[in-house]
C-alpha cells in the first residue's frame, strides 16, 4: 500500500462517513479533515477565515461559501495535507465548493469522490438511535451504549441526543443534503472522478468495499503516487 491520497467522501448524515472516514485515514496514512473540526480549529488559530467563520457563527447565521472555501483552502495549505493528501470529510456540499477544491488544487485534482450509499429510511433509523457525548462527542447508539448509565467511557460527560438527531430535524437535514447532491455528483462524474458504494452492513465490510474501489483506482493508474 502505498500512503497519501486525496479523498471527498460523501454521502448522507448517518450514512457512516465519520466512522469510515477514521478507517481510510488510518489505512491511507493521511488527515482525516471534518468541516466540523476544521471550523474549531480555525476559530482557535484565528486565522483570516476562521476569524470571519467565528463572526458569523457567533450571530448565529449561516457561513457563506467563499468563507467555508477559504477556510478549507487554508486548511490544505498546511504541511500534512499539502505533502500526504487528505481525506475530505462533509466538504464540498456544493457545486460551487466542488469547483473551488479543483481550482484550489489545481494542477492536480482530487484522486476519487467516494459517495457511501445508504437508503434514507436506514439512515433516518440510525440517526434516532444515535447518542452522543456532550464533552468529547464520542458517539454511541440506543444499541451500543457506554457501560454506565449514559455516562462517556471515555471522558465520564453526559451522553445524550444531540437536539438535530430527532426525526424532524434529520428529515430537514437530509432534504438540504440532497439539495446539493446532484449538481455536486455531476462534476465529479464529468471529471470520471466519482464511484458510489454500497454503505449498508458492518462498518467492517463497508470499509472493504470503499478500499476496494480506491485501489482499483490507483491500480488503473488514474491516482497520483506519492
Ligand atoms: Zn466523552
Amino acid at each position: 500500500m502505498v500512503p497519501g491520497a486525496r479523498l471527498v467522501i460523501l454521502g448522507k448524515q448517518g450514512a457512516g462517513k465519520g466512522t469510515q472516514c477514521v478507517r481510510l485515514a488510518r489505512h491511507y496514512v493521511v488527515p482525516h479533515i471534518s468541516t466540523g473540526d476544521m471550523f474549531r480549529a480555525a476559530q482557535k488559530s484565528g486565522t483570516e477565515f476562521g476569524q470571519r467563520a467565528k463572526e458569523y457563527m457567533d450571530a448565529g447565521e449561516l457561513i457563506p461559501d467563499e468563507v467555508v472555501v477559504g477556510v478549507v483552502k487554508e486548511r490544505l495549505e498546511q504541511d500534512d495535507t499539502a505533502h500526504r493528501g487528505f481525506i475530505l470529510d462533509g466538504f464540498p456540499r456544493t457545486r460551487y465548493q466542488a469547483e473551488e477544491l479543483s481550482r484550489m488544487l489545481a494542477p492536480h485534482d482530487i484522486d476519487l469522490a467516494i459517495d457511501i450509499d445508504v437508503p434514507t429510511e436506514i439512515v433516518l433509523d440510525r440517526l434516532a438511535s444515535r447518542r452522543v457525548c456532550s464533552t468529547c462527542g464520542t458517539n454511541y447508539s440506543v444499541q451500543s451504549p457506554p457501560r454506565y448509565d449514559w455516562t462517556c467511557d471515555v471522558c465520564g460527560g453526559e451522553v445524550v441526543q444531540r437536539e438535530d438527531d430527532t426525526e424532524e430535524a434529520s428529515k430537514r437535514r437530509l432534504a438540504l443534503y440532497e439539495a446539493g447532491t446532484e449538481p455536486r455528483i455531476e462534476w465529479y462524474l464529468e471529471r470520471d472522478k466519482l464511484v458510489a458504494r454500497d454503505g449498508t452492513g458492518s462498518p467492517d465490510r463497508v470499509t472493504t468495499r470503499l478500499i476496494g474501489a480506491i485501489d482499483r483506482r490507483r491500480e488503473r493508474g488514474g491516482m497520483r503516487r506519492h
